[in-house]
């Protein structure tokens, strides 16, 4: 069974930044100052990550307590603020999820630096929720490897698990490190926030403009894995 570990933001979808909304409310009710997440460019951070530097702008010392407090406060609003902005499924995406699902053959898990609820929300606002059985997510501000820890494990669970068979599909060099900390390949796609130029450098397996369509994608996942050679773009 292949497993595919997918990332959401710039990767499955985009939600236009409406969480910029719930996050500068949920600072200003949390600190009473205002902020704006917007001017801050959080490609690849964890929600937990993003709470620290928020508060460390402002001057606080991020403790575990207020840093948990503000992101449990930005989960609570941001079911609200996602209609605030257009976002959409990015392309390709719901046709893979659907025909790697037919086939049988891929689990589809997340691997996020979303928060379970934060993830959750905007899985179900834009339709995509029931591609994915369970995932791993930002549960603290540690390094997004440890995410990818929790994620294999998390698949180990669920049955057989073959590194050569594992891939994770994301939209920053962020991902790619998540990939080679657990020792599987990289699907990148400059959906997000990096284009391709600044994707190869950090040595994904693949790149690509965007995800290529569902018979490609499958036939991509087959191939075997070979000795580490430069990044082919798609
Ligand atoms: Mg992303």
């Amino acid at each position: 069974m292949t497993t595919l570990f997918w990332d959401i933001d710039g990767t499955l979808l985009t939600t236009g930044r409406a969480g910029v909304f719930a996050w500068n409310d949920a600072v200003l009710e949390v600190t009473g100052h205002t902020f704006d997440l917007a001017a801050t460019r959080t490609a690849g951070l964890t929600d937990y990550q993003i709470g620290v530097r928020t508060l460390e702008s402002l001057g606080l010392v991020p403790t575990a307590d207020l840093v948990a407090r503000l992101v449990g406060r930005y989960e609570d609003l941001l079911p609200a603020s996602l209609p605030k902005k257009q976002g959409q499924v990015l392309p390709h995406v719901r046709e893979i999820l659907d025909h790697v699902r037919a086939l049988g053959s891929a689990r589809s898990l997340l691997l996020t630096g979303n928060t379970r609820r934060g993830a959750g929300a905007k899985l179900r606002y834009y339709g995509l929720l029931d591609y994915f059985p369970d995932g791993a997510f930002a549960e603290d501000p540690s390094a997004r490897s440890t995410i990818a820890h929790r994620a294999l494990a998390l698949a180990r669970g669920l049955g057989s698990v073959h590194e050569e068979q594992v891939f994770v599909i994301g939209d920053t060099p962020h991902d790619v490190e998540c990939a080679n900390a657990i020792g599987v390949r990289t699907i990148a796609v400059a959906t997000g926030g990096y284009s391709v130029d600044e994707l190869t450098p950090h040595a994904p397996w693949r790149v690509f403009e965007e995800l290529p369509p569902p018979e490609e994608f499958v036939r991509l996942i087959a191939e075997p894995r070979v000795a580490a050679g430069p990044t082919e773009r798609g």
